[in-house]
């Protein structure tokens, strides 16, 4: 979704977003059942809890970093290719509840996209990324996180929720 200003030979060299510290377990990508089901059919011992009718992995090893990798990620990047869920499609934009009010945010630790100037982040939003961001979450509210302090907000929903 993001490949108009992502370059995704950029994302193959980082894979910083597939990776998490025990802080980040809010940020952990949410699954649907069917993303679910794959994943249990390529990798059978993989853990997952539910959540608001969507799925997160249970992370429950971590590495001597202090750090554990989504269960997707394997050496040659996500196994989920095209499939991968819509977390991961919109990563660094994030939808997140505001005081009643849902709005697309952006990850710092994304470089690639967080040095870009602000008004092409906004832009690329405003010419429909927003809209069908909004329109899956009416569809999959679980994918709504509670506003993160730190995370800048880049555009609001029109309506309220
Ligand atoms: S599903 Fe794929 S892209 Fe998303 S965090 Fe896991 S490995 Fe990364």
């Amino acid at each position: 979704m993001l490949k108009k200003i992502l370059d995704s030979s950029s994302c193959a060299e980082c894979r910083l977003c597939c990776v998490f510290d025990r802080y980040d377990i809010w940020e952990t990508p949410v699954f649907t059942e069917k993303i679910r089901d794959r994943i249990l059919d390529l990798k059978p011992n993989t853990q997952f809890i539910s959540k608001d009718g969507g799925y997160i992995f249970k992370a429950d090893r971590l590495s001597e970093e202090g750090l554990f990798s989504c269960p997707a990620l394997t050496e040659k990047g996500c196994m989920l290719g095209d499939g991968k869920p819509f977390d991961c499609r919109i990563w660094p934009y994030r939808i997140m509840e505001i005081n009643g009010r849902r709005a697309v945010t952006i990850a710092s630790i994304c470089e690639e996209l967080y040095n870009r100037p602000l008004s092409q982040l906004v832009e690329f939003l405003e010419n429909g990324l927003a809209d069908e961001i909004f329109s899956y979450a009416d569809s999959h509210p679980e994918i709504v996180k509670p506003y993160y302090e730190g995370y800048p907000v880049l555009l609001f929903e029109k309506k309220c929720v």
